[in-house]
């Protein structure tokens, strides 16, 4: 059976690894990681920018998350670790390899979440670049690979020797640090904000919005799971719904990681003297 005849009817088991390394010296490398800035660029936008981003993807997230974009005329990137693909954990079943191939095909952004849903740092450079081969071997077989690719960090968790080899690799890796990207951005670790119910009331959603208005900065939302029962993970459809709303209302523009990127290339090239 091929990757995109992958079916979700009856998904087989799958077990992911809990969390990121614990203990002191995992810590301090983590902490360390975040000042290591192998690749940045200078945000020179004139409109605030939203990216709504889904992680592993469930099932779910494939058609209530996609969905609602859509319904709004927009697009999201879908950080995809293929061996997930079609499986189930717990009470998430993922999305099978044929409707990652429709996500692409309707315009939305497939991006690596390496291909086993490592902890990247517990990789050497080596372990790394095999996980980064088989995601995109995965992701060349299901469509077209784009100029532009992103990646997004299993559990958030990145090293010091771990970022040096991403930042090389993609153009653009999202972590799972709060924040508004502006200014000069770290490109080996975009900072995110969880769209999650259980983390932010409606009011903190809209002042992250406001502060990406005021900044002309760029917010990126990342989830799991998007359903009217979310899980702790996950956004409900209607603060899903909620979120896009508030940030058209606020006239940001939403795109995609590697769309938005490319403008963010493209304007800061041009106000280079
Ligand atoms: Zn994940």
């Amino acid at each position: 059976m091929s990757i995109a005849e992958q079916s979700s009817e009856s998904p087989e088991p799958i077990v992911i690894a809990h969390g990121s390394r614990r203990g002191f010296f995992p810590r301090l490398d983590r902490f360390l990681a975040r000042y290591h800035r192998p690749s940045t660029v200078k945000m020179t936008l004139d409109h605030p920018r939203v990216t709504f981003s889904f992680d592993d993807i469930p099932d779910n997230a494939a058609t209530n998350g996609a969905g609602i974009l859509e319904a709004h005329g927009k697009r999201g990137t879908f950080y995809v670790a293929g061996e997930l693909c079609g499986r189930r954990f717990r009470h998430d079943v993922f999305a099978s390899g044929a409707a990652v191939a429709e996500l692409a095909a309707r315009g939305h952004e497939i991006g690596c979440h390496t291909y086993s849903h490592a902890d990247v740092q517990l990789l050497n450079p080596a372990g790394y670049d095999a996980e980064i081969a088989a995601s995109r071997d995965f992701r060349g077989k299901l469509c077209a690979l784009p100029e532009i690719e992103t990646h997004a960090y299993p559990y958030g968790s990145v090293g010091l020797v771990q970022k040096t080899v991403a930042s090389r690799r993609f153009s653009a890796c999202r972590g799972v640090r709060p924040g508004l990207n502006h200014g000069v951005i770290d490109l080996g670790q975009l900072r995110a904000v969880p769209l999650y119910d259980s983390d932010y009331s409606d009011e903190q959603i809209v002042t992250f919005i406001d502060e990406a208005v005021a900044r002309s900065g760029w917010l990126i939302f990342y989830t799991h799971d998007v359903a009217d029962d979310a899980s702790y993970q996950g956004t409900s459809t209607r603060l899903m719904n909620f979120a896009v709303e508030k940030a058209i209302e606020a006239g940001c523009e939403i795109a995609p990681v590697a769309t938005t990127l490319d403008i963010i290339r493209r304007k800061s090239d041009a106000a280079r003297p």
